[in-house]
């Protein structure tokens, strides 16, 4: 059902997570046309926190589990299928000073009666020397996205924290690394009790207790990690080859400050019991208002109240302009499908886009057009999102140039002679020559720009 963009939005949901599209499926539902601005890069990225873990067991209705990506795209399917608009971009700015309330986003206001803020929370930073200079050459803020990669195999790794999600880390690590150094601040673990056995009856993982971080070496990749100890006296010298953060997450309110009430380490604040914030018509869900829970399931439950807060508030505002369901129940949910290693049977010269290593060899050796070669994992959250942007732009150049995904998981090899370090990873090649390469998710205009660039220097 596609409905046209009103001069004044019922309701924006800001935010992708678990409290984001659960916010847009019950709007949906109550025919409010809600819209969503997914978020890309600023503030983690679309789908949220879930899109940078492996297995999640603890959501309902997946008995066996589900890796995060996966759900996230679930969720993103379910409130699209029931009329969600989405834009795939960061809001840039909020302004709540009067209504209807405004919003910034690619260069467009948009205008709103009631705003839903999910914006969740983002990965902390330790900002101390050398970091910078390692970070994506040995230091990550995401095991599960990075692990995988050829760099760490077989490899001393280090997880720096001591809750839940380096304790998960960790053990997760352990399936690439030839031990794991957890690097713990305190003399215990905050992790929950289950969690934290599980690290300490794992051979795998030597706990370091008391320890801080005070730099790094390496060259060119990271070699060594110094240690304080508890009186801030140099320990010891970890030699490993990746270290990843899990120091916690700081709540995503920076566009919001000055104009909404916020606790004192920023978190929005509510009305007791009820998800409604400061400001009239202005609700807040999941961890962005939660110093407490941060799980995936009460992310997902305040999402609901905060749609139904918000649908009650428009009604008795009178303000609410519903959009009647033609046919009353949408057609099936999509989910994105896999991308199939390409043989010689099936191998297409004119494809967008293909899988895996003899695809490459083809296209590489054969093709005049540009060729993107993307590195991904099954488990690489960002790689869901950038992914449908990558063919998107593909798409849009119709045919002037192609893509081919090479899966770390199974075609590692060609990742170590590519020098890829973690995905996703994106090669621009023309004529066998590599013009640029990108680390982590981008925006498509840059990509759309660099091989635009080369089109028109080929003609
Ligand atoms: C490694 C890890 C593992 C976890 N495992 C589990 C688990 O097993 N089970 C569980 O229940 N929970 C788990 N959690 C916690 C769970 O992921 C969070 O509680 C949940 O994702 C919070 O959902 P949310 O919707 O509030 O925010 P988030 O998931 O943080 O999503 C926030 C969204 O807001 C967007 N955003 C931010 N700024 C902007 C902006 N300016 N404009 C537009 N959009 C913006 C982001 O792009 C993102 O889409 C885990 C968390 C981590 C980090």
């Amino acid at each position: 059902m596609v409905t046209p963009q009103p001069a004044i939005e019922n309701l924006v949901v800001v935010g992708s997570g678990p409290a984001g599209y659960t916010a847009a499926l019950y709007a949906a539902r109550a025919n409010l046309n809600p819209l969503l601005i997914t978020g890309y890069q600023d503030g983690g990225i679309a789908g949220g926190q879930l899109m940078t873990t492996t297995h999640v067991e603890n959501f309902p209705g997946f008995p066996d589990g589900i890796l995060g990506p996966d759900l996230m795209d679930r969720m993103k399917a379910q409130a699209v299928r029931w009329g969600t608009r989405l834009i795939e971009a960061d809001a840039e700015a909020i302004d709540l000073s009067q209504r209807p309330y405004r919003l910034q986003v690619e260069g467009q206001t948009i205008n709103s009666h009631s705003l839903i803020i999910a914006t969740g929370a983002s990965a902390n930073r330790l900002q101390i020397a050398g970091e910078d200079h390692f970070w994506n050459k040995g230091i990550s803020a995401c095991a599960i996205c990075d692990g995988a990669t050829p760099q760490f195999r077989n490899e001393q790794l280090a997880v720096l924290g001591g809750g839940d999600s380096a304790c998960e880390e960790a053990v997760y690590l352990t399936k690439y690394g030839s031990q794991v150094h957890l690097i713990v601040r305190r003399q215990e673990l905050r992790a929950s009790r289950a969690m934290a056995d599980r690290v300490l009856a794992n051979p795998q993982i030597t706990v370091h207790w008391n320890r801080q971080i005070a730099g790094f070496s390496g060259n060119g990749w990271l070699e060594g990690v110094q240690l304080l100890n508890g009186e801030g006296a140099v320990a010891e010298t970890l030699a490993v080859r990746g270290l990843f953060y899990a120091i916690g997450h700081t709540p995503n309110t920076r566009l919001l400050r000055g104009q909404l009430e916020l606790d004192g380490k920023g978190y929005l604040l509510t009305q007791p019991g009820s998800p409604a914030t400061s400001r009239e018509g202005v609700y807040a869900a999941g961890d962005v208002a939660d110093p407490h829970w941060r799980q995936a399931i009460t992310a997902a439950a305040s999402g609901c109240q905060a749609a139904l807060a918000a649908e009650r508030w428009l009604s008795e505002q009178n303000l609410a302009v519903t959009v009647e369901r033609q046919p009353v129940d949408p057609v099936a949910a999509e989910l994105p499908k896999e991308t199939a290693n390409t043989t010689e049977t099936d191998f297409d010269a004119e494809a967008l886009w293909q899988g895996g290593s003899y695809a490459l060899r083809k296209l590489y050796h054969d093709s005049s057009k540009p060729l993107l070669v993307v590195y991904t994992s099954p488990s690489c959250g960002p790689c869901h999102v950038f992914k449908p942007q990558l063919k998107r732009v593909l798409n849009e150049l119709e045919g002037a140039a192609q893509g081919v995904e090479i899966n770390l998981e199974t075609d590692p090899e060609i990742a170590t002679q590519a020098g890829v370090t973690g995905t996703p990873t994106v090669q621009l090649f023309l004529q066998k020559e590599l013009k640029q390469q990108w680390r982590g998710v981008q925006q498509r205009s840059t990509v759309k720009a660099a091989i635009e660039a080369l089109l028109t220097q080929a003609a």
